[in-house]
């Protein structure tokens, strides 16, 4: 068995709390990997690591920043299928989505190479006699990520790419239940010439991340995950003082109208509702049909759902892998069992799936409810596993309303081939991403991610501008060089004009 430590300093470091935790391959159901828990003592050594760095890294150039940037885009390139293939070893997820992970990835790789550009400035001339201001963009310091295990490695390049084109030097959380990934970005970010100490990760649970949330040193603390410790995550980074960014979880809606192209909309459901088993915070977990198309688009979609073929994310014939752990798959189980007696229609029933050779795995079927009333388990809760929920509304106003009512509001998206109508959707949606005829509208790298409501608490989204925003503080600089023959003399005035 693998034992996984931290990387402080440039360094694999072991780890020293005596804690560790297990990383199992999903597929199999075995333990692979310990990975290291940090205690306090071990998060403060990559603090420190990273304050160090940031002596000299916050002052080097951009052109330099940008070149390691990009020869680290190349490693990244060089290197996609084996972290490809990390990803699908502890995560579960298949091989070909587990590469699109990484690409979206990339994404912000190539946006942070691109830096210069984005830290030129503002500069205003003769704003009064011989006065010019200039606002400047500066980094922050030491800032920390703590990331989920459903991205194991896309997440935290939504983060530290960008926090360390822009000077700052970061500590990385990753999820203690698939941490290779994430490691072996650090070890590639060294490779590409990402100075010692810029970069950190601590392997770690609640502990740690408790220590980064108070240590005095963060400055700023990006965070991915669950809603419960998102909140929690963003009472305590204020508490402590520093600036916040904590994506929630979600219930994304997928409203069909009766125009739409019902093919397309049944495709989309379950490529949305099912890929990466439901395990996705953007992930379509609730179709809602206007009834003239509700039990035509039922019946397109169950037969699709049939059809999904469920097995270890390296057999090139899987479409859907396992779920992250056992415990996981219970938990999703046990809302298509209870979803009945609460009043929904099981169309397509998972629960009792198994993939032959593999029945240590976590495997779980593919579910499909209809009818599902607002108040049950199933619509009340992120399931996040491949459960699909259909409910159904009579008119348009009814479906934004059900869709406006939930406490989250990540993503959401229309089906329809009427312009006007996809128009007044994404005005009156409550959602910070809003897709049409586009199930997962994930923003691309140079735009930014980021929900409202429960799914977001702080006020800038992660990468793209607003990520840049985030990782760095304004300051405007007033100058003046007078004339030497008219220096003004004394005002005690406020200057006018
Ligand atoms: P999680 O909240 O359990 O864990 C996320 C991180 O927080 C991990 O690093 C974990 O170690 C740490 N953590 C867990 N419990 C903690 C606690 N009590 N105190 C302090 N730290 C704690 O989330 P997960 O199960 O790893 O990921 C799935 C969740 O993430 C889903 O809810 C999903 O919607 C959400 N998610 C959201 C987005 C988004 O962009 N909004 C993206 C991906 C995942």
């Amino acid at each position: 068995m693998k034992t996984l430590g931290h990387w402080i300093g440039g360094k694999a470091v072991d780890g020293t709390s005596g804690d560790f935790g297990p990383v199992h391959d999903p597929a199999t159901g075995e333990q692979t990997t310990r990975v290291a828990l940090a205690s306090a003592e071990e998060v403060d050594q990559a603090v420190a690591a990273a304050k160090e760095a940031y002596q000299v890294w916050g002052t080097v150039s951009l052109a330099r920043r940008s070149t390691i940037l990009f020869a680290y885009r190349q490693l990244l390139d060089a290197h996609r299928e084996e972290i490809a293939a990390l990803i699908t070893a502890e995560h579960g997820k298949v091989h070909t989505d587990a590469l699109g992970e990484v690409a979206r990835g990339m994404e912000i790789v190539e946006l942070a190479c691109g830096i210069s550009e984005k830290l030129k400035g503002e500069l205003s001339t003769e704003v009064s006699t011989r006065v010019d201001v200039a606002s400047v963009r500066q980094p922050l310091g030491v800032v920390a990520g703590i990331t989920p295990f459903n991205f194991p490695a896309m997440v935290p390049m939504w983060m530290f790419p960008l926090a360390l084109a822009c000077g700052n030097t970061f500590v990385l959380k990753p999820s203690e239940k698939d941490p290779s990934a994430a490691f072996r970005l650090a070890e590639l970010a060294a490779e590409a010439g990402v100075p010692d100490g810029v970069l950190n990760v601590v392997n770690g649970a609640k502990p740690a991340v408790d220590r980064i949330l108070e240590h005095p040193d963060v400055k700023a603390v990006s965070f991915v995950g669950s809603t419960p410790v998102a909140r929690y995550i963003q009472e305590q980074a204020v508490r402590h003082g520093k600036r916040v960014q904590a994506l929630g979880g979600a219930k994304n809606h997928m409203l069909v109208l009766p125009d739409a192209d019902l093919d397309h909309a049944a495709d989309s459901a379950v490529s949305a509702a099912y890929g990466s088993a439901g395990e996705r915070c953007m992930a379509v977990s609730v179709v809602v049909a206007l009834d003239s198309v509700a039990d035509d688009l039922v019946a397109r979609i169950a037969e699709r759902a049939a059809a999904l073929r469920i097995g270890p994310g390296s057999d090139p014939a899987s479409e859907m892998g396992p779920l992250i752990t056992g415990e996981h798959r219970e938990k999703v189980a046990s809302y298509v069992r209870g979803a009945a007696a609460q009043g929904a229609e099981v169309v397509v029933d998972g629960t009792g799936y198994t993939v032959p050779g593999h029945e240590g795995g976590f495997f779980l079927g593919v579910s499909l409810l209809d009818k599902v009333p607002a108040h049950s388990d199933a619509y009340r809760d992120e399931i996040f596993g491949p459960v699909l929920c259909v409910m159904r509304a009579g008119t348009y106003e009814e479906a934004l309303a059900l869709i406006n009512s939930s406490p989250w509001g990540n993503g959401s998206a229309v089906f329809t081939r009427d312009g006007g109508a996809a128009r007044r959707f994404q005005l009156e949606v409550e959602t910070g991403m809003v897709g049409v005829n586009v199930p997962i509208p994930v923003p691309v790298g140079h735009h930014s991610f980021g929900g409202w409501k429960d799914s977001l608490f702080g006020d800038l989204h992660i990468y793209g501008n607003d990520g840049i925003a985030f990782y760095t503080r304004g300051k405007v600089i007033t100058t003046r060089w007078p004339d030497p023959a008219d220096t003004g003399g004394v005002n005690l005035g406020f200057p006018h004009h």
